[in-house]
């Protein structure tokens, strides 16, 4: 296990450790200026919670983990059996994100506290060693970033993934990436190892090019502009890169002109595929979501509610219609049939053009950027 980090902000150090006066809150305290936060335990494994000026507002939980090679549950639609997930809960606080309601089996909240107290795995990488030397491991494909994102901001200090993937390679286990972390671009070479070992996937989640959206929906993300880059790089390095363009937002960012732009734009950085689909509101998710339209985009709330109704899903003349734009569009920047990327964001991995098979949809024709929009379905 590598060495702790931030010893002088352990909120509640371990057993032994320096704590002057008692109170189970760390030496030195939280530093200055960091938010002294006190962990929601119990928390099994859990090694110590720091806080850092460096991460304003977001408290780490480390945890010596038993297992972390998951199994996915029998009956998943999910194109994998398998994952690894070396956080959990993530600072790149997307509204939307579809993971939210799993933090709340730790008895943290599915709002705030999935963005800001973040379980940490730090003996990720060994645990993973042990699982895959195991007789019984049977090589299957592994996911990361199937539930949180594994280069989020903590990533940058807990360096766990370099760990991961060397296990992973080393033992003759394909694996894949879905990030909008664009500290992967320090991986880059391990990854192009790795890559000579074992088969690599590598997916970058953008769905906007929209900065001030994105900043304000994804407010811990690398932005559009930076995820362009990354993608670009790691074309530049010989890597695969598809990417999965979910969600797009309803009135948000599925005009023409949007959605030209974000597929003109992955083109022009050399993306491989594309996979996109609609804003997906599972419980947990949905209540996050709209409480953020209400205070965001108050005239979108009531057109939100009617789209989603009481489900997750937007209507299916809502998916159709930005099916058949997501279709025209791809195939004007020269993605026509291609597939980004295949895992998490959406329950439906395929994305929702390939829901909607070709020729199912009047096809947007020269001038859709015009046209397009008076062919929006305006029940909702
Ligand atoms: S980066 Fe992914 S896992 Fe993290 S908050 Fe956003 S959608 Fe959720």
């Amino acid at each position: 296990m590598e060495v702790m980090r931030w010893d002088a902000q352990a909120l509640n150090p371990a057993p032994g450790e320096h704590d002057p006066d008692g109170s189970g809150k760390g030496g030195s305290g939280s530093a200055a200026g960091a938010p002294a936060a006190v962990p929601l335990l119990p928390l099994a494994g859990l090694v110590r919670s720091v806080s850092t000026p460096e991460f304003a507002g977001v408290t780490f939980h480390e945890v010596t983990a038993k297992s972390v090679l998951n199994k996915v549950a029998a009956g998943s639609r999910m194109p994998f059996e398998w994952t690894v997930n070396p956080y959990r809960g993530c600072s790149h606080a997307c509204v939307y994100c579809f993971a939210r309601k799993s933090h709340t089996y730790l008895d943290f909240d599915a709002g705030l506290d999935f963005d800001s107290q973040v379980v940490v795995k730090i003996n990720a990488a060994d645990v993973l060693r042990k699982e895959l030397a195991k007789p019984s491991w049977g090589r299957q494909h592994v996911a990361l970033g199937t539930n949180t994102d594994p280069y989020q901001r903590a990533e940058g200090r807990y360096r766990l993934m370099p760990g991961i993937i060397g296990a992973l390679a080393d033992s003759g286990t394909p694996l894949s990436i879905l990030t909008k972390g664009t500290l992967l671009a320090r991986d880059i070479p391990l990854l192009k190892h790795a890559a000579s070992q074992v088969p690599v996937g590598i997916g970058i989640s953008l769905a906007m090019t929209d900065e001030q959206l994105s900043e304000a929906i994804e407010p811990g993300t690398p932005g559009p502009r930076a995820r362009l880059k990354l993608i670009s790089r790691l074309r530049d390095a010989g890597l695969p890169c598809g990417v999965m363009a979910m969600p797009i937002l309803p009135w948000l960012s599925d005009s023409d002109e949007a959605l030209d732009s974000l597929f003109g734009s992955l083109a022009a950085a050399g993306a491989t595929g594309v996979t996109a689909g609609a804003l997906y509101l599972k419980p947990g998710t949905r209540e996050w979501f709209m409480q953020w339209i209400a205070a965001r985009h108050p005239e979108l709330a009531g057109r939100y509610r009617r789209l989603y109704g009481t489900g997750s899903y937007a209507s299916k003349e809502y998916r159709a219609w930005l099916a058949g734009r997501v279709r025209y569009f791809k195939a004007r920047h020269g993605f026509a049939g291609s597939h980004g990327f295949s895992h998490r964001d959406v329950d439906d991995p395929r994305g929702e053009e390939a829901a909607y098979p070709e020729g199912s949809l009047p096809p947007a024709g020269a001038g859709a950027a015009a046209s397009a929009q008076a062919s929006q379905p305006t029940l909702f």
